[in-house]
């Protein structure tokens, strides 16, 4: 067969092509690779959950702005956003760390600070992992195992007909923190006697250095009785994970702008960085929120509880991804992705 580029092929057709090259043969093995955690057997009412993550120095963060402290934070709950994207509870996790002599154990044990505050909060163990040596900078890889009750589990490829899709939080805010800190970094370099004015950027600065995973939104699903149809995170922005849940359920997506939960501050600083803020919204990425579908019955009972949640369109038969925007053109949506290689 003739060889390609990782570059022509890109991530997401990369891991279609490991998935087509290894089916799943053990009967336990229920869902293996294309949705954010594999589903394995557990019990007669449980399934275990397990995903995997990796963040590596110069690609995924910038010693310079992501203290360890909160990189050790972000490390663990953005891995736990995909155990939680499939409507289940994690509760132990596993970390290799591939380190240089470039680290002191005080900085170690900075990074395992974060970890620990993660570990606290999200009521999970750190049970093992791996420590190795690495040449090139710090990589830092969290698995986390889970669970969920087979009758609540929700995986991206169920979407159906005409369900609402829906949102938890806000959108862009993460991508615009990184934009700031950048910013503040080049500034610093050229002149470092310039002392940082990062305070009015709090909000977006926070979302992008300690992202939380939305477990609290999968306790009011249950405690609403809400499983939704289907659901993924948002961690390469909104308009491929929505692509990924469109293709996977085999049907299309039609959203609307003007729809989208986007903060005034986000808007103030993409206005500011000479950015749009439905494309930081669209494709900024690392929002770490849930986007997942419920029927209108649901929905109803999703807003007569007060959950804070955001109705962006609905899924369509007709499997095209659009986005109506305000001056009422439709607008096909594009998969981003990060561009890793
Ligand atoms: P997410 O953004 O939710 O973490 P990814 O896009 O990283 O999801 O992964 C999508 C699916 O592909 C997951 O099921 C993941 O386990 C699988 N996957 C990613 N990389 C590999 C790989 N190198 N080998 C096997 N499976 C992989
Ligand atoms: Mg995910």
């Amino acid at each position: 067969m003739k060889d390609k580029s990782l570059e022509s092929i890109g991530e997401f057709g990369l891991i279609d092509i490991i998935k087509n090259n290894f089916n799943v043969k053990n009967n336990s093995s229920i869902v293996g690779i294309g949705d954010d955690s594999a589903v394995i057997s557990k019990s007669k009412d449980e399934y275990f959950l397990i995903s995997s993550d990796m963040l590596i120095e110069g690609i995924h963060f910038d010693l310079t702005y992501h203290p360890l402290k909160h990189l050790g934070y972000k490390a663990v709950s953005t891995n736990l956003s995909d155990i939680y994207s499939m409507n289940g509870f994690a509760n132990q996790i596993t970390i290799n760390l591939g380190l240089s002599n470039r680290f002191s154990l005080n900085a170690i044990q900075e990074f395992h600070k974060g970890v620990k505050i993660a570990c606290k909060e999200y009521k999970i163990d750190l049970v093992g992992g791996d420590t190795t040596s690495s040449k090139t900078g710090l990589i830092i890889s969290v698995s986390a195992i889970g669970n969920v009750l087979k009758k609540k589990l929700t995986l991206r490829k169920t979407a159906k007909k005409n369900d609402i899709i829906c949102v938890s939080g806000d959108l862009g805010r993460s991508y615009l923190g990184l934009q700031i800190l950048e910013r503040e970094k080049s500034v610093f370099f050229s002149n470092p006697e310039m002392q940082p004015e990062l305070s009015n950027y709090k909000d977006l600065i926070e979302k992008q250095l300690k992202p939380k995973a939305r477990k609290d939104l999968i306790e009011k699903f249950a405690e609403i009785n809400i499983i939704p149809n289907s659901m993924i995170d948002i961690s390469d922005g909104l308009a491929s994970d929505l692509i990924h849940l469109s293709i996977q359920s085999k049907l299309g997506v039609k959203i609307y702008e003007e729809k989208l939960p986007i903060l005034k501050s986000t808007i103030l600083t993409a206005n500011e960085l000479n950015l749009n803020p439905t494309t930081c919204a669209l494709n900024g990425g690392e929002d770490y929120e849930l986007l997942f579908s419920v029927n209108e019955k649901d929905y109803n009972t999703l807003r007569d509880n007060g959950i804070d949640v955001t109705s962006i369109g609905y899924f369509t038969s007709n499997e095209k991804c659009t986005l109506v925007s305000k001056e009422d053109e439709i607008i096909s949506l594009k998969a981003q992705g990060w561009k890793h290689f």
